[in-house]
């Protein structure tokens, strides 16, 4: 099987990372950056994230797990005096493949350029270049409401412990096939109304945002920032790849939501 490791970059961190490296390899396995069965985030969530974005292109054949250096994570569940054991999972034991479902971003363009997809393990985010961010969303090829605020965000269900949640989004299970769109800040008076409730889509519901003056804004996917301008139309999905996850003992989502929001 091969490896590798993906560490959040600090000392304690790099140290994990160089302990995991040197127990696997004695147990044969190989390290491989360019196609690990198993990625081995050292870190954090925000590891993680970075992990998956760096072997989005290999969701099929590379599973994930993370080792958490600071707080207990979503993504990251193992602690540093775990790694022995978890080492000799991954060495010894053929592992359970828990997979999350994903958000698909399509952003197409008013020009010829050609349209840019993206995977979001946790969510997408929209905002305007400068001012409030004003555009139509249309679920499902029906306009709902004209957005007028600070954004959007939509998230998977993963990701609906993150900014999702500081929005006041709900917390999904990740077993539910699902996107929230969750508002920024909408702005609601007498001229302008949004619906004001997140709103959770099923898998077989298209959400797509349509510029109604400006056509630049500011996208995140996940960590990463990025410009687009001329935009024609933002449109998000359930997507058709998963994220695996190698699971090595059960860890439930609710508990894990408990253990790091109210007490463990
Ligand atoms: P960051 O600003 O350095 O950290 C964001 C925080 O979110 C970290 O504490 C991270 O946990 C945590 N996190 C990430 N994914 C999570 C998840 N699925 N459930 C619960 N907590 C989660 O940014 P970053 O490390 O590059 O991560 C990018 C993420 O930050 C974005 O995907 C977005 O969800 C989140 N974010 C949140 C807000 C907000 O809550 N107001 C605003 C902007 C961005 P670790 O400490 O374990 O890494």
């Amino acid at each position: 099987m091969r490896f590798a490791i993906q560490s959040k970059g600090d000392e304690t961190s790099n140290q994990i990372q160089e302990q995991i490296k040197r127990y696997l390899t004695g147990f044969e396995l190989v390290y491989d950056e360019e196609e690990p069965d198993i990625v081995i985030s050292v870190g954090g969530d925000g590891t993680l994230l970075y992990a998956f974005q760096r072997y989005v292109h290999r969701l099929d054949e590379t599973a994930f797990v993370g080792v958490h250096t600071g707080h207990l994570g979503f993504y990251a569940d193992w602690t540093p005096e775990e790694v022995e054991k978890l080492v000799i999972h991954i060495a010894k034991t053929p592992f359970h493949i828990v997979d999350y479902p994903l958000l698909e971003v399509t952003v197409r363009f008013n020009d010829d350029k050609k349209e840019k997809r993206y995977l979001a393990l946790n969510e997408c985010t929209v905002k305007s270049m400068e001012g409030s961010l004003v555009m139509d969303v249309v679920i499902k090829g029906e306009t709902f409401e004209t957005f007028r605020g600070d954004g959007l965000c939509i998230s998977t269900p993963s990701g609906s412990t993150a900014y999702n949640k500081a929005l006041s989004g709900a917390i999904i299970h990740p077993s539910l096939p699902s996107i929230q769109l969750a508002e920024m800040a909408s702005i609601n008076n007498r001229v302008f109304r949004t619906v004001g409730s997140p709103l959770i889509l099923p898998q077989h519901h298209t959400c797509m945002l349509r510029p109604v003056n400006d056509v630049n804004f500011d996208v995140t996917i996940d960590h990463l920032f990025l410009v687009h301008k001329d935009v024609k139309s933002i449109q998000c999905r359930v997507a058709h790849e998963k994220v695996r996850f190698a699971r090595f003992r059960p860890f439930p989502f609710w508990k894990r939501v408990k253990e790091s929001f109210i007490s463990d």
